[in-house]
């Protein structure tokens, strides 16, 4: 069986400062249908901003905001978990720094967990470990830390389900001629240097964290398709059917 990791925005998972219920169950029953297919590794986000749903912390102040991904944490796993029942999907959490990839030996005692767990037909949901992160050791956002699991944990291919449904030649927010790029293969450092922009008060990424991961894995030989998450039909029919519709495929030539 393939596998596949597949990274979901803060965005996506949000509306209004609260989860977004739906769109989480939508997703899991995505991951359920997937996982006939594959085996799938989830990355999700969006511990800080549910974590703001329960308590109105001044996230600008760091240790609040350490504090509101800690309270966010077990509160987004809580609903992971009651969503996924509906599949008999049992959710595994794994919070994860910078430095458990700096490691060989910490980067093999957590690919050996993973392994456990998808033997055992758990899901595990990783998120970075916000809430005692040192800044030297961060990614800072979930796009770079899902293509080191990727590639790391030996994946095909990295999915991101995000707010937009694909990467555009402008940024298609400001210009409405923006086009969508089905296919790309070469990453620019020029396209790495472009204003972050990212889309929402608690997103981190923008689309330079999203091509940095890409470029890290078109490095290395993985696949990366970049899609809505708002929208599962068009990932869904490039995972399940084949079909490329919307979305990017980031692929070697
Ligand atoms: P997420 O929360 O899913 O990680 P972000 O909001 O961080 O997503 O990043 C996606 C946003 O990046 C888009 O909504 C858009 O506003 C912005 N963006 C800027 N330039 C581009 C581009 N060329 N193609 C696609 N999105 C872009």
């Amino acid at each position: 069986m393939k596998r596949i990791v597949v990274k979901v925005g803060s965005h996506v998972l949000n509306e209004n400062g609260n989860l977004a219920r739906e769109r989480i169950s939508n997703l899991c029953q995505f991951i359920a249908k997937l996982r006939q297919k594959y085996e799938v590794i989830l990355v999700s986000s969006g511990a800080v901003a549910a974590g703001y749903e329960k308590l109105k912390l001044d996230k600008n102040i760091l240790s609040n905001k350490q504090a509101l991904a800690s309270l966010g944490q077990a509160y987004l796993m809580s609903v992971y978990q009651k969503k996924l029942a509906l599949h008999d999907i049992i959710p595994a959490q794994i919070l994860l720094n910078g430095d458990d990839f700096d490691s060989r030996k910490k980067t093999k005692h957590a690919k050996n967990v993973i392994e456990v767990l998808l033997k055992n037909r758990a899901l595990p949901i990783i998120n970075e470990n916000d809430t005692t992160a040192i800044e030297e050791l961060v990614f800072g956002d979930n796009d770079q830390l899902s293509a080191h699991v990727a590639y790391y944990f030996n994946a095909n291919m990295l999915v991101i389900l995000s707010d937009i449904d694909g990467y555009y030649d402008k940024n298609p927010q400001t210009d409405s001629f923006a086009k969508i790029k089905k296919i790309v293969h070469h990453i620019d450092e020029s396209e790495l240097i472009l204003p972050c922009n990212p889309n929402g008060e608690f997103a981190t990424g923008g689309i330079v964290t999203k091509l940095k991961a890409a470029k890290f894995l078109l490095e290395k030989n993985i696949k990366m398709f970049l899609a809505s998450g708002f929208d599962l039909s068009d990932v869904e029919s490039f995972l399940l059917n084949n079909i490329h519709k919307k979305g990017t495929l980031f692929k070697c030539e």
